[in-house]
């Protein structure tokens, strides 16, 4: 029951809001009727229509879950940031869209580690603060989405490895365990943050390949947020353990080792389910990687792995699932062959050295993620390869194309603004950004064709 204050509060406060709501829509209905320009009128009725609203509960949201400073957005962003910025919006909105769709034929799992938890003794809480010859734990954790609910784990170990033997160790507990309660789930979708050397490795891509096959699964995603994203739900869960292992030491119990901080927390009523995985169990993991793994260049743009077959994987720049849960071509998909291929350097590598293919996708919708993709722009009815340098809202693209010097040289020289012709009539001169091939998403019919580029 609320208070007779706390419902006074309440209705002041609507009071309040009411009255500056009321303030606003007359001062824009006032300055609506007093501008004659075209621009300043749509600008208004925009905002009325709440676009600019839409716009502002998005950064607001950015900035709650990854700490991004709505700042960045409102100051002159060079280049790089706006692309970091895009890049964070896209990965956020389509994992979100993920988790909220998801149904029995997928798991949702988000994964990363939590700061080291230190070992300690009840009668020298004093000492920890030295950290000498405590002996520290690793946590992993994860929250899994499913249709059945969210499932939140944490698996412990002594082990200071971070590094894919290990992940793929905690992992080879947590996904039978996820697999068990999830039956009907073939799909598995992983999300982490992407620091090289953890998630964004090719021992790791190799054990996607390899390790969700043998537990039942039949495809696999991998899925990166931009780096300096904010606090995760990782972090909360890694908290919890800890204020519970905590709470152990203060009543007097001493958890000298990971395993008696498993053991003990077991004993606990919890929410999080816990499992330890020894040493052994990640030297396991070190017996089944291949020593002749190829390394995939430019592995800091890939934002998704995707693979659908044991040993295969494929990639790209940003994560798509329009056509779930058929694969799709957006974003450029490149197929590679980690186990060693002969044409790894053409099917791989930046795109400077990707080639035109038939792969090639129309583009449907412009955006900022676009910038730096290859496409075919079409001039005086002529095809030329060429690469997105800008893109602006009406539609229109700087593109620098390819042109000939001589007979066997090709360069990349002319800047050429080019407007994107399928989805609106062009009506300046110039060249056209173009459908290179009529394809769409190889999803089928009811996939949203909206990333289209040529690769
Ligand atoms: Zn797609």
């Amino acid at each position: 029951m609320k208070t007779k204050q706390q419902m006074q509060q309440e209705s002041k406060q609507l009071k309040k809001t009411l009255l500056f709501h009321n303030t606003i829509m007359s001062e824009i209905r006032k300055k609506y009727q007093n501008v004659d320009n075209r621009k300043a009128r749509q600008l208004i009725s925009k905002l009325v229509a709440g676009k600019i609203l839409k716009k502002y509960h998005l950064v607001t949201m950015a900035k709650k879950e990854f700490g991004f400073s709505t700042k960045l957005i409102r100051t002159n962003m060079t280049r790089a940031d706006k692309l970091k910025y895009n890049n964070i919006k896209h990965q956020y909105l389509s994992l979100r869209a993920l988790k909220e769709k998801i149904d029995e034929d997928s798991i949702v799992l988000q994964i990363d580690f939590a700061e080291n938890y230190m070992c300690k003794f009840s009668n020298d809480i004093q000492a920890v603060h030295f950290g000498d010859s405590h002996q520290q734990v690793s946590l992993h954790t994860g929250v899994a989405h499913t249709k059945n609910g969210v499932v939140s784990v944490c698996t412990i170990s002594s082990s200071m490895r971070h590094d894919p033997s290990a992940i793929w160790a905690h992992l080879k507990k947590v996904l039978p365990y996820l697999k068990q309660q999830n039956t009907a789930a073939t799909t598995l979708h992983v999300i982490s943050d992407g620091p090289t050397t953890q998630y964004r490795s090719k021992n790791n891509f190799f054990f996607l390949s390899k390790v969700p096959y043998e537990l039942g699964f039949k495809k696999v995603t991998w899925n990166f947020l931009e780096a300096g994203h904010g606090k995760g739900p990782a972090d909360g869960i890694g908290a919890a353990v800890k204020r519970q292992a905590d709470s152990l030491v203060a009543k007097g119990i001493d958890l000298p080792t990971g395993k008696v901080l498993y053991e003990q927390l077991l004993n606990q009523q919890s929410t999080v389910k816990l499992m330890y995985i020894t040493e052994g169990e990640i030297e396991e993991m070190d017996s089944l990687l291949p020593d002749d793994l190829l390394t995939i260049k430019g592995t800091m743009q890939i934002h998704q792995i995707v693979s659908t077959r044991p040993e295969e994987i494929s990639w790209r720049v940003l994560s798509c699932f329009c056509a779930d849960p058929h694969p799709c071509q957006c974003f450029g998909l490149k197929k590679v062959n980690i186990l060693g291929a002969q044409n790894m350097e053409t099917a791989l590598g930046s795109p400077s050295s990707s080639t035109l293919t038939s792969t090639s996708q129309p583009i449907i919708d412009l955006h900022e993620g676009l910038i730096g993709s290859w496409c075919v722009v079409r001039y005086d009815g002529d095809p030329y390869p060429g690469i997105i340098q800008d893109v602006d809202p009406e539609g229109c693209a700087l593109v620098r194309t390819m042109s000939h010097i001589g007979k066997k040289q090709v360069i990349l020289a002319y800047e050429r603004r080019c407007y994107l012709v399928p989805a609106r009539r062009c009506d300046q001169a110039g060249p056209r950004a173009s459908t290179s091939n009529k394809e769409a998403c190889d999803g089928g019919a009811n996939s949203l064709e909206r990333n289209m580029l040529c690769s």
